[in-house]
Formats: C-alpha cells, structure tokens, sequence
C-alpha cells in the first residue's frame, strides 16, 4: 500500500523527518498539499504569492509528483487516502491555534475512515511545549527558556527525501488538481519577491555562512549593510529547517554563531508562548496596555495612513515602512522601530500595526510578528517595557550612519548627502520637494505616551 504524505510548514525535501517515516512505512508515497482557504483568505498576497511559487519550486524538485488539492483539509485527506488506498497520513506537526485545531478534525476523520496518522518533527528545533521548567510550568521569560532550549538540545539533520518512489498525481482519481499559480500573479505593483524554495534558502544560507556570520552580532543591527541571513521566509514555508541551520553553527566558536543561534531560539519562544497561549496572537498577554487611551478618528487615521505609505516625515521610519511595500520584508531594527512610532508617537493599538505587517510580509508568521509586536507596546510575554520609547532620529543615526539605508529607499531624499538626510527639516533649502514634514512632533508624543501610561487605569 501507500503513505500519504500531507506537507504543510515543511516545502522541502531535505532534512525531513516526516517523508523519511512515510518513505520508510511504505515504499510509495503521495506527496499532497491542500489549498486551504481558511489561512489562504488570511495572508497577504505576497505570502500567497511566495507559498505559490514555493510549491512550484518543491514540485519540481518531485518531477512534478506534488499533487495539489483545494478544499477543507478534513475532507480531501480521507478522499485521498482511499483513492489511493493509503493505511497512513504522515506530517510535520503543526502548533499554530489554527492548525491544532485543523488537525484535530483530520485526525478524527481519518480515524473514522481507518487511516493511521503519524506525526514526525515540527517547523521548529525543539516541538513548542517541550521545554518547561523542573515544575512543568511554561517558561515566561526569554533567558531561562534559552537555557531551557539549549539544554534540551535537539535531533541531527534526518536522511533528505531523495530516492522516494513517488505516487504520480495523474494516477489519482476522483481528484482535480488546483492551481494555484493565481496567487503568484497577485504580487501587490513594485514588490519584488525573493527567490524561494528549498535550493535558494540553502544557497542563501551558505552565501549568509560564508560571508556573513562572523560579523552577524555587529552587523544585524545595520540595516544598511547585508548583516542579516534573511532566512525567516525560508523558515516561514519550511523550506529549510533550522535543524540545519543549528547543525552548521555547532562546533563554530565565534560571537556571530552564538547571536544566531539566540535569534533562532526566540521564533522558537514566541512559539511556545502562542502553544500555551493560543489567544495571545491577537490579545495582549499583560492587558494593562488594554487599559491605556489609544486614539481613534481623526487625525488618527491619516496619521495611520501615513504610517502605512511610509510618509510620516521621519526619514529612517519611512524608510523601512517602504522597505517592506517595497520587498515584503523589513530589518529588524526597522520593525521594532517602526512599531514604536505607531504605538507611541501615533498612540494607536499593536494590533493596527500587526495586521498591516501581516498583510505584507512574505515571512509574516502569527508567533514572532504578533509577540514581536507586543514586545515593543511592553504587553508580551517577555517584553520591553512601556516606557522604553525608541527615538526615531536617533536610531537612525546609530544604525545608518551614513545614511544609505534612508536613500536607497526614499527617492525624494537621493540628493542628501551623508548623515543630514535623517533630518531633512534642518537642510539649508528646507525639506526636499515631495518629502512630507514630519506628521507629528516626536518630544511631543513621547512625552505625551508617558503620561497616558502614568494615567492607565
Ligand atoms: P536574521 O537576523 O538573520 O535571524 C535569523 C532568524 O532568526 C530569522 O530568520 C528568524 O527566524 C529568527 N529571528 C531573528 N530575530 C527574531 C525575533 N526578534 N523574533 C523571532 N524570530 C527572530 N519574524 C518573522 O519570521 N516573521 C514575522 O512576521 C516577524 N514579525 C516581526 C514583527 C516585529 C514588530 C518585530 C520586532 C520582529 C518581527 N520578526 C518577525 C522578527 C525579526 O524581525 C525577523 O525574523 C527578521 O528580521 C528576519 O530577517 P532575517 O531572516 O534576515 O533575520
């Protein structure tokens, strides 16, 4: 007989626990993916767009044996498994809110239906949930969970998926296949995508090694130099798994390595906290922020708008607000800078802020944009606290320092040179025409997000 085997988080073949136990089970197995449009209607078009083309990339590499269905997972897997006479469906498990509970109805499907389910590795180095402290309790705190995690270690990379005797999808009947070369035609104008799929993350990821990781604990706070391995849409997809990102940082003895692999460990921690915490996505995890005034109407909204098309005034702010309209993807330092703005100079809600981030990121993920998000508003599980309010000015001068970073992203702001770019207001001829003045008075608003935290109730 056959193993299906259902990917979802893991588009790759390499490193793959899940097709090594189905190839092992039974030596045929069929490779499905299933269109869902609950998540489907959630994302972004560029996340569709890059899941698109990452399926593109993994059927490829499967001689085009990926068989792509669309409907309600709980329906089509059994329709599957029978079609093809499967005694098993074999996955990565998945621990988003939406998957668990997705899951649970295949599960009780298939059972019904006879089929075996047989769950093997997850998107992450050690499965959310499995570190705890000695009492069982979750660990709240980021630094004693990394102590937690680094103790608990994790697998070697498993056998790669090369060799499997795939089910040829025209084999199947009953099923149509679905394209969904549609999403790939809705990229939003002027965004440029990465190259997806499992061969350029492992390129990405060698060059990134290479070149880049002894420098990594300087550089990935520089925005304006190739600092950071801009791994997290691979990692969003599973095209690679950081199993195999840690496996090449052992035995590295160098700070860089040491700073990745915490990076690593915090997708990792935000996962844990949403598998404990399912609600915290869009909740606030410590509602004493819920408590604060936030604006609304206007001039609220205009501001926020402005915000959103990177027109605020505030050239670093701008910059990465078109950074991620622009590429889908955004520097770290920008988007914990760009979310203080919103938060603490516009006084608007995170959850405006993370719903914009989704809707454009290609490596939106609901654990590390949500509980990135209340990091910054001081809400999160572990996170900065309130009254810590970045300066948009001076971040910009710490972090591009000479500037290059504004320019590359703000036409109107080409002709500037050096460091004077970040305050256009103080050049000899005023602002550049096109440029906006800034929307508010940054002293102003922090003094004034102060207040309404010292009056929450
Ligand atoms: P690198 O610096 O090369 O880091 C390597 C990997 O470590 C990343 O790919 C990522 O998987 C992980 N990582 C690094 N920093 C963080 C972090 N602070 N939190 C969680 N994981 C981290 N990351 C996402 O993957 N998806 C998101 O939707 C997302 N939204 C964010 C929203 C806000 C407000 C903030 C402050 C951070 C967000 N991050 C998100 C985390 C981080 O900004 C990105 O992971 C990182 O910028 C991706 O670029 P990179 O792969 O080059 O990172």
């Amino acid at each position: 007989s056959t193993s299906l085997l259902w990917f979802r988080r893991d588009l790759r073949l390499g490193d793959h626990p899940a097709l090594a136990a189905a190839a092992d089970h039974n030596h045929r197995v069929l490779g499905v993916f299933v269109a869902d449009d609950v998540p489907l209607d959630a994302s972004g078009s560029p996340r569709r767009a890059v899941l698109a083309r990452t399926l593109a990339a993994l059927a490829q590499a499967m001689d085009g044996r990926l068989l792509i269905a669309h409907g309600r997972p709980r329906s089509v897997l059994p329709r599957l498994a029978r079609a093809v006479d499967a005694d098993v469906v074999h996955v990565s498990a998945d621990y988003g809110p939406y998957g668990r509970r997705r899951d649970e109805q295949v599960q009780r499907a298939l059972q019904d239906a006879g089929v075996e389910w047989v769950a093997t590795g997850s998107p992450y180095a050690v499965a959310p949930g499995r570190v705890r402290k000695s009492n069982g309790e979750r660990y709240a705190v980021f630094t004693p969970f990394y102590r937690g995690w680094t103790d608990h270690g994790w697998r070697k990379p498993a056998r790669s998926g090369s060799g499997v005797d795939w089910v040829d999808p025209g084999e199947v009947d009953g099923i149509t296949a679905h394209d969904p070369q549609e999403y790939a035609r809705t990229v939003p104008a002027g965004m440029s995508l990465p190259e997806v799929g499992e061969q350029a993350a492992l390129d990405g990821w060698r060059t990134f090694r290479d070149e880049a990781l002894d420098d990594y604990d300087g550089d990935r706070d520089r925005p304006d130099r190739p600092g950071t391995s801009h791994m997290s849409v691979y990692l969003k997809w599973g095209s690679i798994h950081p199993r195999t990102l840690l496996a090449d940082l052992a035995g590295r003895r160098s700070t860089g390595a040491a700073s990745y692999r915490r990076e690593l460990a915090w997708r990792e921690f935000y996962a844990d906290s949403v598998f404990h915490l399912p609600e915290s996505v869009w909740t606030s995890v410590d509602p004493v922020i819920d408590r604060m005034a936030w604006d609304s109407g206007q001039p609220a909204e205009e501001r926020f708008e402005a915000w959103r098309a990177g027109r605020t005034g505030y050239p670093f702010i701008d910059a990465g607000m078109r950074q991620l309209l622009a590429e889908g993807w955004m520097h770290n330092r920008l988007r914990m800078a760009t979310a203080s703005f919103l938060i603490k100079d516009l006084h608007l809600p995170w959850q405006r802020g993370a719903e914009h981030f989704l809707e454009h990121l290609v490596d939106g993920d609901y654990a590390s944009n949500n509980h990135g998000w209340q990091w910054v508003a001081g809400s999160g599980a572990q996170a900065a606290p309130f009254f810590r309010i970045f300066n948009p000015l001076t971040q910009g001068e710490k972090f591009d320092p000479s500037g290059d970073f504004v320019r590359r992203y703000i036409p109107e702001l080409r002709d500037v040179p050096g460091r004077k770019v970040h305050r256009p207001w103080e050049l000899d001829g005023g602002v550049p025409a096109g440029y906006p003045e800034p929307i508010v008075d940054h002293a102003d608003e922090r003094a004034e997000a102060l207040r309404r935290w010292q009056q929450r109730g």
